[in-house]
């Protein structure tokens, strides 16, 4: 039974997607794509041992040895450039997934979309999409085992286009498509982020006046502003 966030991610897949799942881990992504007919084939990339053992084993298990490549390797390094038409990347931090991105780059020639769900940190991803020509076309926000998980769908097409009616800054933070939408998970999410900024900052503020202080106090205001934007 896939878990409601990898279930949200496999909404995302293009019909007839040839897709590459990098940090596959046990593949569930994959298998379920090609199982439910979302995939005409895919590529699970692992970059540890251990992992990589344990899709192809779910692949096997699975019977679709002949339509999944379970591949050793790090980030994009597992596939040719015009192989895939569809890159997911699930479970990691923002910062690793902007990573995989950037080093592969010359691996995205013939890829239409990208699925990426950072457990943290998603700004990353935002600020990497628009610097690259990648246009922000969806987001989703969901909430499973009390906590928060971010879905950033990415095609190619005008980067700058989902930040017209909203501040770059906050949009980048936020996203502009989850402050569009205002879910009741949005909303708590940043919620709490803000209460907890408060609460830093009215602790900065009993102590000791220094620069650092001043400065720190600074931008967490400046976070505060922001989100009550949001
Ligand atoms: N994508 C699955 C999911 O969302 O449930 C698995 C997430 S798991 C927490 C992250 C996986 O990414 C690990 O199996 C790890 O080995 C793999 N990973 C980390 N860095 C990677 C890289 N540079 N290339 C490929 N896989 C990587």
């Amino acid at each position: 039974n896939l878990s409601k966030r990898l279930k949200t991610v496999a909404d995302y897949i293009p019909e007839g997607a040839v897709l590459a799942d990098i940090g596959s881990d046990h593949a569930y992504l994959p298998c379920y794509a090609l199982l439910n007919g979302l995939a005409a084939s895919a590529v699970a990339g692992e970059v540890v041992e251990g992992p990589y053992q344990s899709a192809k084993k779910q692949v096997k298990k699975s019977g679709l040895e002949d339509v999944i490549s379970v591949r050793l390797g790090s980030g994009l390094e597992v596939i040719e450039p015009n192989e895939v038409t569809c890159i997911t990347i699930a479970g990691m931090g923002g910062a690793l997934i902007e990573k995989i991105l950037d080093a592969g780059k010359e691996k995205l020639q013939g890829v239409q979309r990208l699925i990426l769900q950072p457990n943290i940190h998603a700004h990353h991803i935002r600020e990497w999409l628009l610097q690259n020509g990648w246009e922000l076309v969806n987001e989703e926000i969901l909430e499973e085992d009390g906590k928060i998980y971010e879905i950033l769908v990415g095609e190619r097409g005008d980067a700058k286009a989902p930040y017209q009616d909203v501040s770059l800054e906050t949009g980048l933070l936020v996203g502009p498509h989850l402050m569009r939408k205002q879910s009741s998970t949005f909303i708590k999410k940043w919620s709490q982020e803000k209460e907890h900024y408060k609460r830093i900052l009215e602790n900065i503020s009993k102590a000791t006046e220094s620069e650092e202080n001043s400065r720190k106090m600074q931008e967490l205001t400046r976070m505060i502003a922001m989100l009550e934007e949001a």
